[in-house]
């Protein structure tokens, strides 16, 4: 079975920085990704619209032309969210807006995830100005949607996490201070936050990844897979199959693609392990097989339009603009990734590193 599909785009991805910026561009590419939403929270952070790059900030002017050097000039869309800081102000969001360079900002829970210590808690941000000049000017906030500075019992638990508390705690505030402001849940991982997404106005949407639809905690816990350690971690079967039904759902308009890919050179570290799954050059193989595994026939008419609102054109829609024109095609032969080895270390794709055989691959284009 063939699939030709629309390039799709990936609205929350990770380049990072530096000299291997041009091989996970040109992953992206090779999957069929027409665009990206990069994550500002390289080292120091895109905390800045325009100029030059110091010592404790990046400009997201200056980190576009990084990303397009690296061949991410080849992409149609490439939106760059600005890192929210104690340094953000209200002007800096009017001057982005009307120079065209800001489209989105980023919140980060204080320590939440990799390179987030800049983050400012959602608490001092609810109600204020810089919130205010986003509605004003159309730029979409993206929430990293963990409640902050919960100790482990609560962080983590049967019964409650630190996403389920701030779907239930936080952004209800948010929606109500600010009734104008463009969401954007990205990579939900549970029930709550999946049902607070279908029930919350249309101005707020979700981003899912590929592993928080194909797996759970059981995944990571058997055997200790590393490779499956990302923030906000996977979660339970329950939380899976909401994710699963959210996308599934015939015309749904909210929930769209989202990789959250993470390349890290160093994964396990002697007392820990970087947050972060590399699925670059495999995310929409992956997406696939988590579709089938959710019920969907890719070869029906039905489970290609749930497919392709999911990966090409609800996101589009959310941020604004057209989806692509140009198309790519993924065949049902099986294939397999393979590391990048770099000189600070090895990436190591999310499917080599579970013994995952993809069930899809993409036609060379
Ligand atoms: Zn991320």
């Amino acid at each position: 079975m063939d699939l030709t599909l629309p390039k799709w785009y990936d609205l929350h991805t990770h380049f990072r920085q530096g000299a291997n910026v041009g091989l996970y561009v040109a992953d992206h590419l090779a999957m069929g990704c027409a665009g990206a939403l990069a994550m500002p929270n390289t080292k120091p952070p895109v905390s800045r619209i325009s100029g030059a790059d110091t010592k404790t900030a990046r400009s997201i002017e200056a980190y576009r032309e990084e990303l397009f050097e690296a061949g991410a000039s080849a992409f149609d869309q490439l939106i760059i969210p600005l890192y929210l800081t104690r340094e953000t102000t209200p002007a800096m969001i009017v001057a982005g807006a009307e120079s065209g360079l800001l489209r989105a900002c980023k919140y980060y829970p204080p320590h939440g995830t990799t390179n987030s210590e800049h983050g400012v808690p959602m608490d001092e941000w609810i109600g204020g100005e810089v919130f205010t000049a986003m509605e004003d000017h159309g730029i979409v906030l993206c929430i990293h949607g963990e409640q902050h500075g919960l100790i482990g019992s609560a962080y983590f638990d049967a019964h409650q996490t630190a996403e389920s508390i701030f779907y239930a705690q936080t952004l209800p505030r948010i929606l109500e201070a600010h009734p104008r402001l463009r969401i954007v849940c990205e990579h939900i991982t549970t029930a709550a936050a999946a049902s607070f997404v279908t029930g919350a106005p249309d101005r707020v949407g979700a981003t899912i990844t590929p592993q928080h639809l194909l797996y759970t905690v059981g995944h990571l816990i058997q055997g200790l897979k590393y490779h499956l350690y990302c923030l906000p971690i996977v979660k339970f079967e329950s939380d899976r199959a909401a994710l699963r039904e959210a996308v599934m759902t015939p015309g749904q308009s909210k929930f769209f693609a989202g990789t959250d890919s993470a390349p890290h050179t160093t994964k396990a570290t002697e007392c820990g392990c970087a947050a972060g799954c590399y699925t670059g050059g495999c995310a929409p193989q992956l997406y696939a097989m988590a579709f089938e595994e959710a019920g969907a026939d890719l070869g029906s008419d039905a489970g290609r339009e749930s497919f392709t609102r999911f990966l090409c054109s609800n996101g589009p829609a959310f941020y604004g603009f057209e989806g692509s024109k140009e198309t790519f095609m993924m065949k049902r032969e099986t294939s397999h990734t393979k590391p990048h080895l770099t000189e600070d270390g090895p990436v190591v794709p999310l499917p080599y590193g579970m013994g995952l055989t993809l069930e899809w691959s993409i036609a060379a284009s």
